[in-house]
This record gives structure tokens, C-alpha cells and sequence, in this order.
């Protein structure tokens, strides 16, 4: 569908922090736009270098998009740098590289004393995109928690049922393939 410039100059303003408070609440609080999500998917396909059709941003760096690999067509996460976490059925985190703060002596390197976690008890994983070193995600788990799975969205519902619009990726089985991708690609040494 084609966007208005002003809709997707409005969403890159709200993203880039350019409006105020208020004029952000109305937007929050009002009408919806029905085009909304048009001009999002715009204003992500105008700011990056690649080619691949968006086919909805997960985040200010992260974007579901359809990847032709010979008659396939795959729906596979993608940073904005260009960087492929391929699947989007598999957590992208456990293919980013992972900084885990743990001691008090990393954690002081954030926040005041005796306003972290116990050590021991929780720990702050910071995942960084391979290609670009872009910091992408912070989560605060217990000690040996998984990563959590920050959202699996079922874009076949999404763009059938809900856009009533064509998929612009192969059928697909809509499950969480993490557990799988882990128990092929990783050892643990005992
Ligand atoms: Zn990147």
C-alpha cells in the first residue's frame, strides 16, 4: 500500500524523538491510523542499505524481512546493518554475541551500590548485533534462565487474517524452533 511522505516523516519523527510528550500522547491516546503500520514498514525499508522486503520491524534495529534463497522464500531476521539471524522462528539472541555482567564489580560499572542484584542470583545479558556491535537487547534473568523470547509474532495470521493481504514468504509452520537450533549448534562441556 502506498504511504504518504508526511505519515512516514511522522513515524520517523516519533522514533527519532522529535515530537513532544504531548503530541505523543494524542497519538497514543487518539484515533488509530489504519495506514500506521504501512508508513512503519516505509520508514524502516527507506532507512536501510539492503534490498529485502520488510515484513515487520521487531525493533529500532531488528526486522522480520522475506529472503529468496534459490526458489525459497524465507522469513528471516535481519539488522538493520544487514547482518542475517536467519529464522525468525529462532531466538535471534542465541546467535548475537553476549556480554553477561555477574560480579559486583560489573554490575557497579551500571548502577549505584546496593542498587543491583544479588551476584549469584541475577544476572544482565547484553546482546550485541555481529555485523555492527550494536547494543540490541538487555535482559535481567536468574542465574542459567534461557533467553528469553522477546516476541515470536505469527506473521501468516498477521498478513492473511488480519492485513488480508499476501504473504511475501514460503508456507510455514508457525513453532518456536530455538530448541532445536540450540540442541544442533551447541555443546556442553561437563
Ligand atoms: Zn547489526
Amino acid at each position: 500500500m502506498a504511504v504518504s511522505r508526511e505519515k512516514i516523516q511522522r513515524i520517523a519523527d516519533m522514533l527519532e524523538g522529535r515530537i513532544s510528550t504531548q503530541e505523543l500522547f494524542r497519538v497514543i491516546a487518539g484515533q488509530k491510523d489504519p495506514e500506521a503500520f504501512d508508513a512503519l514498514v516505509a520508514y524502516f525499508q527507506e532507512k536501510v542499505p539492503w534490498t529485502e522486503r520488510v515484513i515487520l520491524p521487531l525493533s529500532d534495529h531488528l526486522c522480520i524481512v522475506s529472503k529468496t534463497e534459490g526458489t525459497k522464500k524465507k522469513a528471516i531476521v535481519k539488522c538493520t546493518c544487514g547482518y542475517e539471524f536467519e529464522d525468525y522462528r529462532v531466538n535471534w539472541k542465541v546467535k548475537a554475541r553476549v556480554y553477561v555482567r555477574e560480579s559486583s564489580e560489573e554490575f557497579h560499572e551500571i548502577y549505584p551500590q546496593y542498587m543491583h542484584a544479588e551476584p549469584g542470583w541475577q544476572v544482565l545479558r547484553e546482546y550485541y548485533c555481529p555485523g555492527c556491535l550494536t547494543l540490541l537487547e538487555v535482559e535481567a534473568v536468574p542465574v542459567g534462565y534461557p533467553p528469553t523470547f522477546d516476541a515470536l509474532p505469527d506473521i501468516q495470521t498477521l498478513y492473511r487474517d488480519w492485513l488480508r493481504r499476501e504473504l511475501p514468504v514460503d508456507d510455514h509452520t508457525f513453532e518456536d524452533l530455538t530448541a532445536d537450533y540450540v540442541k544442533t549448534h551447541f555443546t556442553v562441556n561437563h
